[in-house]
């Protein structure tokens, strides 16, 4: 727990005012969260600014919090609320989340990587948490603000601590590591998100490998071995997973079912209630970990059974006419997009597959290409392609697969309402801020 000696100890300047009895349970930067016992920590944003909150966060049960020093302290403030002054909230919060950390005993886990990561996090976390007093990223906490959180959020006793690291550019994955400073250290993949500031696949691998950047002296690395442009590390220890032979974990045998993947690693047949083979590699690396931990394979198997899905990732659903609907329109980047379309085209138990692709954001200059490509890439075991997007309109003009460009959510409904039965399969696969949740919401069954 969070305690006032460290606070102080942190942060010097401070008023004198009401630490005596003071208990904090936690650390929170909004104001429509819980707040009772926390110290409240006003982050300075482009549109808002958390000092404008400071009055809310003490009725809702703040009981102390940070303060820039630049800003005027309200008259009612003055000697009756306990406040930190220092130069800057953001850099204080992830000050005060690195000295947290160094009081805890916990091993720490960090995750990197182009796709996976959310994945990976929550397979970590099940196969451990039979086994350790286990805290991860909730959800995708996973930038210079949420990796501080869920470090401030572990509790006292943790054993293992699972940090999911993200980034749009160079520097990020370095800081948070530099910041965590990890026991092990995890690369799931090298795609092509955020090509816009990287320039390229290898700068995408030099911005990941960044990881190893605070790993610990005897850390361990384990990464994608089939990815040939992470195999330029000289971490000492280094476990390469990947379907691929050459690697130190090979995976075999992969089976894509439609509620789970089976697949071999050693002579050990796992099952990950997961759809796909990239997540045989996810789940893997949870493996890696296991073992690393002194885990059987059937301890890890226990844990492998318990993931809790996320919402939106290939989540299962039915729509009125009873034909499955998947949604993975949580995000999308041109691997996970062919990912996704590897597995519908892999479903023989439909008689129809049907795709609904949107714009995949955040590609830069390459983007028409990256579209282009997925055109050219769905083969001819999917039969109708349904595209919504100023970009997936080049998905359309690509495909040799029956395809229909539509300009608005609720055309794209209108379709699928008359055109599915119940052998039907309709894979959902955008960007997040394409909201094809509004088409699904649509179809699917209440
Ligand atoms: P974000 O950057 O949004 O946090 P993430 O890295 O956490 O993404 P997940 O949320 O786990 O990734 O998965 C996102 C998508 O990537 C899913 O749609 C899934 O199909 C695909 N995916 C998951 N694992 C892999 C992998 N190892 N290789 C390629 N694609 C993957
Ligand atoms: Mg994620």
């Amino acid at each position: 727990m969070l305690t006032i000696e460290l606070l102080k100890s942190v942060f010097t300047n401070h008023a004198d005012y009401g630490f005596e009895d003071l208990t904090i349970t936690g650390v929170s930067t909004d104001t429509r969260e819980l707040m009772t016992n926390k110290l409240f920590v006003p982050l300075v944003g482009e549109r808002f600014n958390g000092h404008d909150y400071i009055t809310t966060a003490r009725k809702q049960g703040a009981v102390a919090a940070l303060w820039q020093e630049d800003r005027p302290v309200p008259a009612e403030l003055t000697d009756t609320f306990p406040l930190f002054y220092v130069e800057d909230t953001l850099i204080a919060l992830q000050q005060l989340a690195e000295s947290y950390l160094q009081r805890l005993a916990a091993k720490v886990i960090a995750i990197t990587g182009s796709n996976g990561k959310t994945t990976t996090k929550d397979l970590v976390a099940s196969v451990c948490r039979m086994h350790f007093q286990t805290h991860c990223t909730n959800g995708n906490l996973n930038n210079h603000i949420g990796v501080p959180l869920t470090i401030l959020a572990a509790p006292s006793n943790t054993e293992v601590l699972i940090l999911e690291m993200g980034m749009s550019g160079f520097g990020e994955i370095e800081y948070l590591s530099k910041l965590a400073k990890p026991d092990i250290a995890i690369i799931t993949n090298i795609g092509e998100s955020h090509i816009e500031h990287l320039g390229s696949r290898t700068g995408i691998a030099k911005a990941k490998l960044e990881i190893v950047d605070g790993l610990n002296e005897n850390g361990l690395l384990i990464y994608d071995g089939d990815e040939a442009l992470l195999n330029q590390v000289d971490q000492l220890e280094i476990i390469k997973v990947g379907f691929q032979a050459g690697n130190h974990y090979t995976i075999k045998n992969v089976e894509v079912c439609h509620d789970q993947t089976l697949f071999e690693v050693g002579d050990f047949s796992f099952t990950v209630p997961l759809v796909g083979a990239h997540h045989a590699k996810n789940a893997t690396y949870s493996i890696v970990v296991g073992h690393h931990l002194n885990l059987t394979d059937m301890q890890i198997q226990l844990g492998l059974n318990s993931i809790e899905k996320t919402a939106m990732r290939f989540e299962q659903l039915k729509t009125s006419h009873g034909a499955r609907l998947i949604n993975d329109a949580y995000n999308a980047s041109p691997t996970s997009m062919k990912g996704a379309i590897d597995v519908i085209s892999q479903f023989n138990m439909y008689n129809k597959k049907i795709l609904v692709l949107g714009d995949m954001l955040e590609l830069g200059e390459q983007t028409k290409a990256f579209h282009e490509e997925i055109g050219k890439y769905i083969p001819d075991t999917v039969d109708f392609v349904c595209t919504l997007g100023e970009y997936a309109v080049n998905i359309h003009q690509q495909t040799a697969v029956p395809s229909k460009h539509f300009l608005t959510h609720d055309q794209v409904a209108e379709f699928l309402q008359s055109n599915q039965d119940p052998s039907t399969v309709i894979l959902f696969k955008a960007s997040r801020g394409m909201k094809f949740e509004q088409i699904i919401n649509e179809l699917i069954e209440r």
